[in-house]
Parts: structure tokens; C-alpha cells; sequence
């Protein structure tokens, strides 16, 4: 057995479900689609990402030879309802947390040693990733393709898919990229299904407009970015609070998984019993531990963050019940949840809600926030 068999079967016995080898040359569409696109993802400089290093495997492993791409398929268990429509299956599926107690970060973790182990050297892991342009691998290690909704579709499988890339300094066996979609010339399901306009075209997702975008990247310090999600966004979030899985769900490319009888975890259920967004809205520390540490902790830890969602999932809900809570945090020490909660109760209205907005204006010592409860109060 080669070297390039072994670390295969070695890969598919820790649940990946497809991997391809490729080389370690540098992704020249890359360079070009951040030269083109620099507006878009200016926000990633900021950020610390350096999206540019990626560009060239080298600048990640020096003496880099070869790349292994690893696509795990995330949907292998029922999703409970309580979450489906709120939580993006991929963090449900506990696939995107990488520290090594994780599921996710232990695989890392594994591959990672096995790869040493036969004294190969491995590229650094930067949380959620190589480095390198993970799609652009995979197209390359022949492991999937990219559909017209940016995302990356294994065939057989569909774009429920995260990637893992391992940077190596060995030369291995390469496979033969997938150069090709299959998307059917005149599918634009995944297009008309975005609540927000983000896919703007074929193959080109505007970041700013995708509710996963605002969700989760969306925070304080990024260029460009404002932590307050843009009010004409607000509704279409709908009940989605971390990720949307909208786009995925219209593809027929998905829709076997998506209708496939999925064995049940015990540890998912449990979790979402805990679940509600009433719950993420106060956010005290039993229910982060219970039901937000073991899906949603990746590289979004800020409790605010959380919160500001859920009030806007909350004000989407036209469910007068939830008017109370909201009206509670409008006295939360974070000005950024005392606005959107503020917006949530313009959305849902009433007396009790104008009374609050009108209470807490008298009291709000924040510009941004009282600039939301005005607005909010023009629109009971
Ligand atoms: S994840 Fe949601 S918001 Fe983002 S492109 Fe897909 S449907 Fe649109
Ligand atoms: S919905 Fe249609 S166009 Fe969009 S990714 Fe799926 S197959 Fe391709």
C-alpha cells in the first residue's frame, strides 16, 4: 500500500467521508479573486485572516509538497426541529468546533498526528483552517466542485460538506481536479431562495448580504462592518440566529440528505431541549454552558453577539409573548443588545412595547442605541 493509500484510508476511518491529494502550487484564481473582489473582503484584512498567504501554500509550510483535502459529510444525524430554521446544521452537527476536545478538532487533531507520525511535516491549524483556500482545494484534489451558491458540492454527497486541508512537505499520489459544475444550466434555486440577495450572480456571494456573514463575523473592529446588522437586513434574518442553511436546502443536489431518515443523537436532543431564544436573549451562564458552549462557541465567544441575534429572531416572530423578555433587555449592560432588542419591539409593537421604548429612551445614555429606540418608537 502507498503512502497516499494509507493516509486515505486512514482519513476515511476517522469519518471523512471523501479525500484527494493535490499539490502544493499556488492558487492563482485565488490572487485574482481578491484582487478583483478586494471591497468585498476588506473586512477579512482587519480581521487578521490575511487571506493572501493562502494564495501560496509556501508562506503557510515552507518546503510545502502536496495537500490533502479531507471533506466530512456534516449531515449523518437527525436535526431536532427545535433548531432546524435557527441554527445552521453545520454547527448543529458539532463539525466546525476545532479545539482537540471537540469532534471536529479532535479529527483535526488526529489526522494531524498521523501525519507526523510518518514523519511528514503538517502546516500550521488556524482555528477553522489551514490557511490555503479550502475550496479551491478541493476542486483540485477532485473532491468536489463549486456550485452556483459558492459552495462547495462533493458529488454524491451535496454541499453539506466541510473541508479540512493538511499542508505537507512530502511528494504523494495527486488526483485529477474537478474542473466542471454540475449545476444544470438553468437552476437558479439556491439564487431565488436567499432571503437577503446575497449570492449577487453566478458563483459570487456578496459576504456583507449573507445572513451566516452577519451572524457570526459581524462584530466589532472590522473594517467597514458595523457590529448594529443593517436594519433592511433585520427581517429577512428571520428565526436564523448563527448561520442559514436557506441556499442548501433549495439545491436538489441536497435533497436526499435532506429527506434521508437520520439516526437520532441523544446529545443534540438534549441540547436543544435546552434551546430557546428567549434563553440566548438573557443568556445567564447555565443556559450558555447548556445550550450555546456545545454548538456555538467557535471563533464568536462574545455573549452580546449571541444576544443581538436572538433579539432579532425574536422581533422576526410576530409572537406577542416574547414582548417581556425584550422588554427586559432593554436594561442589558450592552448598548449593542439594548438596540436590537429596541428594534425587535418596533417590530412587534403594542402598548407594552411602545411603553418600554418610551421608558427606556428617557434612561438610554447610548447614541446608538437611542438612535434605535427613536426608530423603533416611529414605527409602533
Ligand atoms: S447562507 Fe443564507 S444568506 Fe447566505 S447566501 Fe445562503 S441563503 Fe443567502
Ligand atoms: S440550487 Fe441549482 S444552481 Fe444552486 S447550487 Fe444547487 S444545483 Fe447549483
Amino acid at each position: 500500500m502507498s503512502l497516499t493509500e494509507e493516509i486515505k484510508d486512514y482519513a476515511l476511518a476517522l469519518g471523512y467521508s471523501r479525500v484527494g491529494v493535490t499539490t502544493a502550487e499556488p492558487f492563482p484564481l485565488y490572487v485574482q479573486a481578491l484582487q478583483e473582489r478586494a471591497d468585498d473582503y476588506d473586512w477579512a484584512v482587519d480581521s487578521g485572516l490575511r487571506l493572501e498567504r493562502g494564495v501560496d501554500p509556501q508562506d503557510r509550510l515552507p518546503g510545502a509538497r502536496s495537500i490533502i483535502v479531507a471533506v466530512y459529510d456534516y449531515v449523518r444525524e437527525h436535526f431536532p426541529e427545535k433548531l432546524v430554521g435557527k441554527i445552521g446544521r453545520l454547527y448543529q452537527s458539532r463539525s466546525y468546533i476545532e479545539p482537540p476536545t471537540s469532534l471536529g478538532g479532535a479529527r483535526v487533531q488526529l489526522m494531524r498526528q498521523f501525519l507526523e507520525g510518518k514523519g511528514m511535516q503538517v502546516g500550521r491549524w488556524f482555528l477553522i483552517s489551514s490557511g490555503v483556500p479550502d475550496r479551491l482545494a478541493a476542486v483540485r484534489a477532485g473532491v468536489g466542485e463549486i456550485g452556483r451558491n459558492t459552495f462547495v458540492c462533493t458529488p454524491g454527497i451535496g454541499t453539506f460538506v466541510i473541508i479540512h486541508t493538511f499542508i505537507v512537505d512530502t511528494e504523494l499520489e495527486y488526483d485529477t481536479p474537478t474542473n466542471v459544475t454540475h449545476c444544470p444550466p438553468t437552476c437558479r434555486l439556491c439564487i431565488e431562495a436567499c432571503p437577503t440577495g446575497a449570492i449577487v450572480a453566478d458563483f459570487r456571494l456578496n459576504p456583507r448580504r449573507c445572513l451566516t456573514f452577519n451572524h457570526v463575523v459581524n462584530v466589532h473592529g472590522f473594517r467597514n462592518t458595523s457590529p448594529y446588522i443593517d436594519p433592511e437586513l433585520r427581517p429577512k434574518m428571520a428565526s436564523w440566529i448563527h448561520g442559514c442553511d436557506v441556499c442548501q436546502e433549495a439545491c436538489p443536489r441536497n435533497q436526499a440528505k435532506l429527506k434521508a431518515e437520520l439516526p437520532v443523537n441523544a446529545f443534540l436532543e438534549v441540547t436543544a431541549q435546552h434551546f430557546s431564544l428567549t434563553g440566548l436573549l438573557k443568556m445567564g451562564r447555565e443556559f450558555e454552558m447548556k445550550a450555546v458552549a456545545p454548538l456555538l462557541h467557535t471563533y464568536m465567544q462574545k455573549r452580546k453577539y449571541f444576544q443581538r441575534n436572538a433579539a432579532v429572531a425574536l422581533g422576526n416572530s410576530g409572537n406577542p409573548e416574547v414582548v417581556p423578555p425584550l422588554v427586559q433587555a432593554m436594561e442589558d449592560p450592552e448598548e449593542l443588545v439594548r438596540g436590537h432588542a429596541a428594534w425587535a419591539l418596533g417590530e412587534l409593537g403594542g402598548a407594552a412595547a411602545r411603553h418600554a421604548l418610551e421608558a427606556s429612551l428617557t434612561r438610554e445614555t447610548g447614541a446608538q442605541a437611542a438612535g434605535e429606540i427613536r426608530a423603533a418608537l416611529a414605527r409602533t
